[in-house]
């Protein structure tokens, strides 16, 4: 207990990221980054020129980056926004949408960021079960007069809501905001961004550290109506006007100008994902069908840890969750394809293994 950590803060239960060991060298296939590069054009982007170019602040106002987003998205830049990562974006959003009066809903089995956020900022929240298939009943969003927040596709399941679905909770709860992070939209989801131009109480969150290799840029970005943006901005310019650094300005500029390097590196992984969901199934296991770059699967012939620790001995490190609804299940990033194929062999290994040893 700490002696200094002010009473509002000492019970947080703080988010833990997916671990780094550096024991050894692992196939690292826990926390959904990209395993290609950024693309040659970022990488030429952040120059010596560029570093030299530190010594002077960030443009608080991301113009170059906000016209690029908006361009390439079809909107105006009053409706983009810009921030140190969507973690970033997902804070600034629970503070400026949500209060003790306003609560939060959002699925009981999501990701874990959100009950981090309001926990952090005294919201009450209604944590909404899943399905028994783990997919999101919209219907339990209707009228819910709470600040929605909802992942799609929704993390980590890796399953995606229709349009028409996210339309429904944004329709039916016009004095609230309803967040829909998109943080895997590239994948294979659908994304809300149609209907930006209907409802002024939507706000669309997004990444590029997953289908845009950044995920140490930080970056992240929304989309939004003016006034949710503008409400954003008061807390950004009341905390870190220059909370993204220049580098990254360069690095995102170049990411949307290489679009076609991203896209098809989706492609590759979408690819990757469908086979080893296949290989998975052959060898018994169960696997969610899923529109990310991860899988969410569980095998019948031993616990989600014992998988995750037998996967971990054998170099393989994959994503596991004590809660115990989802305790039997691991998520596993799709790498690339040589990694996958290490993964699969590992896998089927261990599972002959755990049945020598333990007949189960
Ligand atoms: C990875 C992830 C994020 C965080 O992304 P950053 O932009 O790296 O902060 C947000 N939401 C979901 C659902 C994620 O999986």
């Amino acid at each position: 207990m700490s002696r200094f950590l002010i009473p509002q803060y000492a019970s947080l239960e703080a988010y833990v990221p997916g671990e780094q060991p550096r024991d050894r060298r692992y196939i690292k296939l826990n926390t959904n980054e990209s395993p290609y590069p950024p693309s040659p054009e970022v990488v030429a982007a952040v120059s010596a020129d560029a570093v030299r170019d530190l010594r002077l602040y960030s443009d608080p106002e991301c113009r170059d980056l906000k016209k690029a987003l908006a361009d390439r998205y079809g909107l105006s830049p009053k409706n983009v926004y810009l921030a140190n990562g969507s973690d970033d974006i997902l804070n600034f959003a629970f503070m400026a949408f949500c209060d003790r009066e306003t609560g939060a809903a959002f699925p009981e089995i999501t990701y874990g960021f959100y009950r981090v956020f309001a926990a952090l900022h005294g919201v009450p929240a209604l944590e909404i079960p899943l399905r028994e298939d783990f997919s999101i009943d919209y219907r339990d969003y209707r009228n819910i007069g709470r600040t929605v927040v909802i992942a799609n596709p929704n993390a980590p399941t890796g399953l995606s809501l229709p349009l028409s679905s996210v339309e429904e909770i944004v329709k039916s709860n016009p004095g609230q905001v309803v967040v829909v992070d998109e943080a895997y939209v590239d994948f294979g989801g659908e994304t809300a961004l149609p209907l930006l131009e209907k409802y002024d109480n939507l706000l669309i969150v997004r990444t590029f550290s997953k289908s845009r290799s950044l995920a140490g840029a930080r970056l992240g970005f929304a989309f939004a109506s003016e006034e949710l943006i503008s409400d954003l901005e008061t807390l950004r310019y009341s905390t870190n006007p220059y909370n993204v650094n220049r580098l990254t300005l360069l690095a995102g500029e170049a990411a949307i100008r290489s679009d076609d390097y991203f896209t098809e590196n989706c492609r590759k992984i979408m690819k990757t994902r469908d086979w080893v969901s296949g290989e998975l199934k052959a060898l018994g296991f169960t696997v969610l069908p899923s529109c990310a770059n991860f899988l969410f699967a569980s095998t019948p012939r031993m616990s989600g840890e014992d998988f995750y620790l037998g996967m971990k001995e054998r170099g393989v490190l994959v994503r596991h969750f004590s809660n115990p609804k989802i305790s039997d299940f691991n998520r596993i990033t799709v790498g690339s394809e040589e990694e996958m194929e290490i993964f699969v062999r590992e896998a089927g290994a261990l599972q002959s293994e755990g049945r020598k040893g333990q007949g189960r």
